[in-house]
């Protein structure tokens, strides 16, 4: 590991002072960044501790949850608040690495942890996210766990967050904070996909902290905290092993029901992805619609039309499929 400054901010304040100095990275649970670290990828020069901010608390506020960027994935997970508005967000946490790591790992970090690609993470292949314009190994290589959806020339890298996916059918917005003031952004809008510029995956400057992540809970609450509307969300996640595995592919949605027929619907695929996958204008295909096998196929058809799978990963776009009609028979 190389040396570093370590710094630990008191509060926000002081925290947004340091932040956007060349070479500064923030730390909060560290199981992303001091991984990379120790492997030679992430090369900070003075590492910020952020832990001491009051940025964990989970609220329903104006009709909308909103979960602290420092909250860690287990207290989230479990929270009532979540598990009544948000159920694919606490399903989508439980799914992700283990007990242990869930107990520190915080929803900001999950939201900007790297990809798992063997390639980014070795420093001896060619990877154009870790060295811009070195090339890119993993496209002509080992690329069974690549990313089938989203990829260019220059990167096909798998997004690995659970989170992403779930908040990304729930409609979420992330909050950002710096000096220059705060920002509200979709959540359909924070990821990049990789284009020519793979270092470049989200819009977050170097100087921007998240502080935390909002989403409508689920229609009018009752006194007692539940929500009144028939929408309903879930996650469904397939993969190599039944714990402490990425997704090979994961769907997220979230529904209402109209009797026997699809209410409002939004549907978001993780693990095929080089960014989580959703495509707003194929949900039209299911709204008003009873969910068939022959419109799930169509709905799918949708989705994936723009998919580029390479010689091993194509089993990705059937378990997608497979995924989506799991999923949705189980929560229609
Ligand atoms: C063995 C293993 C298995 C895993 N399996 C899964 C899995 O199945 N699914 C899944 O989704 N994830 C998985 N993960 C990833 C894990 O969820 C992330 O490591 C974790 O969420 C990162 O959170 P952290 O608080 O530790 O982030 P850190 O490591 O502290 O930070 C990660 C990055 O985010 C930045 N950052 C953190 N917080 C903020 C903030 N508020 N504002 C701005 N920047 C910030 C840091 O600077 C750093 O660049 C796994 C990790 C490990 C080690």
């Amino acid at each position: 590991m190389v040396p570093f400054d370590y710094l630990r901010a008191g509060s926000i304040e002081e925290a947004l002072a340091h932040m956007g100095r060349p070479g500064l990275c923030v730390l909060a649970g560290g199981t992303t960044l001091v991984d990379l670290m120790k492997l030679g990828v992430e090369t900070p020069t003075t590492v910020l501790d952020i832990t001491a901010l009051e940025l964990d608390e989970v609220t329903v506020e104006d009709g909308r949850l909103r979960i602290g960027a420092l909250a860690n994935q287990t207290d989230v997970a479990r929270h009532p608040l979540v598990r009544c508005h948000a159920m694919a967000v606490s399903e989508a946490l439980l799914s992700g690495a283990s007990g242990q790591i869930r107990n520190v790992a915080t929803i900001g970090g999950n939201l900007l942890q790297r990809t798992r690609c063997t390639y980014f993470r070795g420093a001896d292949w060619r990877c154009n996210k870790r060295s811009p314009g070195a090339g890119c190994d993993a496209i002509d290589g080992v690329n069974g766990a690549h990313a089938v959806l989203g990829v260019s020339r220059a990167c096909n890298a798998v997004h690995a967050s659970d989170l992403a996916v779930a908040l990304l059918a729930l409609d979420a917005h992330v909050h950002i904070r710096s000096l220059r003031g705060t920002r509200r952004l979709p959540f359909a809008d924070f990821y990049q996909t990789p284009g020519e510029t793979p270092q470049r995956e989200h819009v977050l400057a170097a100087d921007e902290l998240i502080t935390h992540v909002d989403l409508p809970a689920g229609g009018t609450t009752s006194a007692s905290g539940l929500p009144t509307s028939e929408r309903v969300s879930g996650y469904l996640k397939l993969r190599g092993r039944a714990s402490y595995e990425f997704a090979t592919a994961s769907v997220a949605a979230s529904l209402s029901r109209e009797g026997h027929r699809i209410g409002d619907v939004a549907i978001a695929l993780g693990g095929v992805g080089t960014v989580p996958w959703r495509i707003p204008a194929a949900e039209s295909i299911l709204r008003g619609q009873v969910p068939t096998p022959a419109l799930l196929e169509r709905f799918c058809d949708a989705l994936l039309a723009s998919a580029c799978p390479t010689s091993q990963n194509a089993h990705k776009l059937d378990m997608a499929r497979g995924a989506v009609r799991r999923l949705l028979e189980m929560l229609h």
